[in-house]
């Protein structure tokens, strides 16, 4: 069993590992820049260590002075929460080599799923769906490169093998368009992730976004936390997720949870894990693995029971999984609504002093937030500043419980996205369950219209 781990990010996400380790009685050690002083993780923990100044690059992705941070303080393990260094594998590997166990993946997993082409070719192996695109790899040759697309049929998309957080990416309509789109993302991918490599698939029209969360020790063994559904994204980025998935029928998620497993254990998957997919007409297409705990776990947790940060840790320390896969079992549907400091309507970011600060409460309402009256969120960072989550025991009822919550949620001295929650969840479309991942941005197309249209 671990004895002392060193959370190596920030804001909610440190505080959930923090809590994980208290009840667990692992000893904590904060990191924090200049600008998170006064943060509640930093208040909380057992111990903690300036790293450097705000920006992010002299601070929460500076590698040796977090390994630094950990040899003083003579932390045993570290863990890398979600973004910043969580899916770097040369972090990974540094944090091993220096005699610290690093709570995710191995190295060389990390790397595998970190470029999509080598991650798509062993989903391809382990039999798990994927989208119908170009074998690996575009070729140079215009020729192929036509021929591909001809066979993958119109339209597609051209993405960057090294792409992430929704970046890298170009649709292309028709024929004419091609090679200039190939050119233009091989040229953009090398300048933004240093390797041209591009790939291509044939571009789903009205997806849904539902992911298959995973758990596997390093004793071979491999289970499925049943699914989230993230479909409801602005600019690729996820607003509010729910678990289950709605209308998946229970041997959709056997088929396609079992895939993932199988998955994990061939490829030697260790840790928590969340296979990303598309889901179009009945059918399931991986395009991606995150090979760390995901802002959205806690939807997974309130329905199953499981902690998924208590077994990440567990799991790094050596330890099987205490569950079998008939030991998961869902009960009841659940939201989170991610909380912004941002304006509700243009979405510019709002840091700044939180003169007050109301979160809801009551049974089956979860509240993951580092925020506290009289903080001062940094303008450096993400604008992400907490996380509402409800479990009910019908999706109806949840529903009802998240609107209670958003209702009683009253943060004063910034803006926050609250009242773009209230209208979502007073939807009548979202209601319904079930939207693509294009349902957003119309809904906030069709919302400036209106209000254009009222002035
Ligand atoms: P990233 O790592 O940048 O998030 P992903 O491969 O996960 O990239 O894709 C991000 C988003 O782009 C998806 O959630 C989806 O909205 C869209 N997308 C990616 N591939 C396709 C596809 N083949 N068809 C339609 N939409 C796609």
């Amino acid at each position: 069993m671990l004895k002392k781990v060193l959370i190596a990010n920030r804001g909610e996400i440190a505080l959930r590992v923090l809590r994980a380790c208290r009840e667990m009685g692992i000893a904590t050690v904060a990191v924090h820049s200049e600008a998170d002083k006064d943060s509640l993780h930093v208040k909380l923990a057992d111990e903690s260590v300036c790293i450097g100044p705000a920006a992010s690059a002299q601070s929460y992705l500076n590698i040796p002075a977090l390994i630094a941070a950990a040899e003083v303080t003579g932390a045993d393990a570290i863990h890398p929460g979600y973004g910043f260094l969580a899916e770097n594998a040369n972090f990974a590997e540094q944090v091993e080599q220096s005699g610290f166990i690093f709570i995710g993946p191995k190295a060389d997993t990390i790397r595998l799923m970190g470029d999509k082409v080598s991650a798509k070719h062993a989903m391809i192996e382990a039999g798990v769906p994927c989208v119908p695109g170009s074998d690996g790899a575009l070729s140079d040759n215009p020729d192929e490169i036509l021929k591909t697309a001809d066979k993958v049929g119109y339209p597609v998309i051209i993405k960057a093998s090294g792409g992430g957080g929704g970046r890298g990416m170009r649709v292309v309509e028709k024929k004419e368009d091609l090679l200039k789109s190939v050119e233009m993302t091989k040229a953009e991918a090398g300048a933004a992730f240093g390797n041209p490599m591009v790939y291509m698939e044939r571009y789903l029209q009205r997806p849904r976004h539902i992911e298959i969360q995973v758990l596997a020790d390093e004793h071979g063994n491999a289970l499925y936390l049943a699914e989230r559904d993230c479909s409801m994204q602005r600019r690729h980025q996820k607003v509010i997720e729910e678990a289950p998935a709605p209308g998946i029928t229970e041997e959709e998620r056997r088929k396609i949870g079992e895939a993932c497993a199988d998955a994990c254990k061939r490829i030697g998957y260790r840790g928590a894990g969340t296979f990303e997919f598309l889901y179009e007409n009945g059918e399931f297409f991986f395009i991606e693995m995150n090979t760390r705990v995901q802002v959205e776990h806690p939807v997974t947790e309130l329905i199953t029971g499981v902690d998924i940060v208590q077994e990440q840790i567990r799991i790094a320390g050596g330890e099987p999984l205490p569950y079998t896969q008939d030991d998961i079992k869902i009960q009841g549907h659940a939201f989170e609504c991610r909380i912004n400091a941002e304006d509700p309507y243009n979405f510019i970011p709002s840091p700044g002093l939180i003169e007050s600060c109301h979160l809801p409460g009551g049974l089956g309402v979860r509240v993951d937030s580092h925020i506290y009256q009289g903080y001062r969120i940094p303008p450096h960072y993400d604008s992400l500043i907490g996380k509402i989550c409800v479990l009910g025991k019908t999706r109806t009822q949840a529903m009802a419980k998240m609107r209670v919550a958003l209702a009683e949620l009253a943060v004063t001295g910034i803006k926050t996205n609250t009242a773009l929650h209230r209208d979502l969840f007073a939807d009548p479309g979202f209601e319904q369950g079930g939207v693509s991942i294009h349902y957003l941005e119309q809904w906030l197309e069709k919302r400036k219209q209106q209000h254009d249209c009222s002035r």
